[in-house]
């Protein structure tokens, strides 16, 4: 008998019928008897419609606002789910953020969870009933509603299975698990039966949407065992998913290489001809830092004759306010002969813990991308990734190659 977390994405909750078969599944946990928390995204969409409700009155609505009126998906989501298995007999509580006190900063859209209360939820699963959880939201210590970011439901998911000291925190989602590369770009992609923790962080981190990056940072924070499953297999059956390991406590064959990621939401800005003095670098990030856009990769060419170029990414949509930023502070803070912009770009990034005892393993990356002729705009690496920068025009087809190149359909699996 465990306890478990159990997270149900929008398309898992997406109609009235698709709630009842994950009643279903919820009661066949229970009848093993399993104790349940069942965490719930709004249905597939309605995050959308709600902020698209706001944007129809503001164009910048009031981020307080945003979320009092985005955090109610859930809420009807938790509602639905409890009634289908009050229908099917069993005991159900459902929960708002607020009411289980999720107690996060007051950072509006974006809110960090600080504490959980499992109090009564503890007592609840003591008098043997399922509770239910709305993802997503949480409670500022005024009292004020906060959402916790675009696909927070997995964490509000591993945040509580770690607050409750959960056995295991099963995310459930359209797809069986954690993939070798997105299976609609590449169709011999393979499930993975296991990942380590921090692959799956990297991938998170280079585009792969299967889980909130957050989560994925907290699952690692207190260890907890975290499993992708899919909510359309059969709710009896005992399918594996990907379980996500800590690399320190398993002993497992790893494979070199264990996924291709990518992101197209990018965009490139390179500032020519700046001086290549002390505090270039500062003069040019530094406000576009302070204007909250996230710079991601950055390269600095050597310089010559005392002058470099200077090189960086930012997400797309930023893009328009980080060039902006830079005309604003261009010959105020710095000197430089041009500014210019790219946001026809994408991010490939192969990933693998395997790198840190293999060579070699750039290069073959760079050799499959030119072999089909695709020019490599930047890269930057990590102990167990290496990411370049391409057109966009390019990605199905550099995914694809370095699919075929690391060998990844025929790959052994770990474990
Ligand atoms: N409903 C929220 C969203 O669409 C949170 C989630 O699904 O994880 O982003
Ligand atoms: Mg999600």
């Amino acid at each position: 008998m465990a306890l478990i977390v159990q997270k149900y994405g929008g398309t898992s909750v997406g109609s009235t019928e698709r709630i009842r078969n994950v009643a279903r599944r919820v009661a066949h946990f229970h009848q093993q008897g399993h104790r349940l928390v069942v965490v719930v995204s709004a249905m597939a969409g309605e995050t959308n419609r709600l902020i698209g409700l706001a944007h129809e009155l503001s164009a910048s609505p009031n981020p307080r606002e945003l979320d009092v009126v985005a955090a109610t998906g859930e809420q009807v989501t938790i509602g639905l789910l409890a009634i289908a298995l009050s229908e099917m007999g069993l005991k159900a509580r459902s929960y708002t953020g607020s009411q289980v006190r999720v107690l996060t900063d007051n950072t509006y859209t974006k809110a960090r969870i600080l504490e959980i209360d499992g109090q009564r939820v503890r007592k609840d699963l003591d008098e043997g009933a399922i509770v239910i959880v709305a993802g997503f939201q949480g409670v500022d210590s005024d009292g004020n509603i906060t959402t916790l970011g675009r696909g927070g439901s997995d964490t509000s998911g591993v945040a509580l299975a770690a607050a409750l000291k959960a056995d295991e925190c099963q995310i459930y989602t359209d797809v069986d698990g954690v993939y070798t590369a997105d299976p609609r770009i590449v169709p011999q992609a393979r499930r993975l039966e296991k990942i380590t923790f921090e692959e799956m962080l990297e991938l998170a981190s280079q585009g792969s949407k299967v889980l909130q990056i957050r989560s994925v940072e907290f699952a690692g924070k207190y260890k907890i065992k975290l499993r992708v499953l899919s909510s359309f297999d059969d709710p009896e059956a005992t399918p594996e998913g990907t379980l996500i390991t800590f690399e320190e406590e398993e002993n497992m064959e790893q494979a070199i290489i264990s996924g291709i990621a990518f992101n197209r939401d990018e965009a490139k800005i390179s500032v020519m001809g700046v001086e290549d003095r002390p505090g270039i670098a500062y003069a040019i990030v530094g406000p576009v830092a302070d204007a909250n856009i996230d710079v991601d990769m950055i390269v600095q060419n050597i310089g010559a004759s005392g002058h470099t170029d200077f090189s960086f990414t930012v997400h797309r949509n930023e893009y328009q306010k980080a060039l902006s930023v830079l005309g604003q502070s261009k010959d105020k803070h710095f000197k430089a002969r041009e500014i210019i912009g790219d946001n026809q770009i994408c991010k490939v990034s192969v990933v693998g813990i395997g790198m840190r005892s293999h060579v070699g393993l750039a290069a073959k990356m760079f050799k499959s991308l030119a072999d089909v002729g695709i020019n490599i705009q930047m890269i930057s690496t990590s102990e167990i990734k290496i990411a370049v920068v391409i057109d966009e025009k390019y990605l199905e087809l550099a995914v694809r190659e370095l699919h075929k190149a690391f060998e990844l359909e025929g790959a052994p699996q770990p474990g």
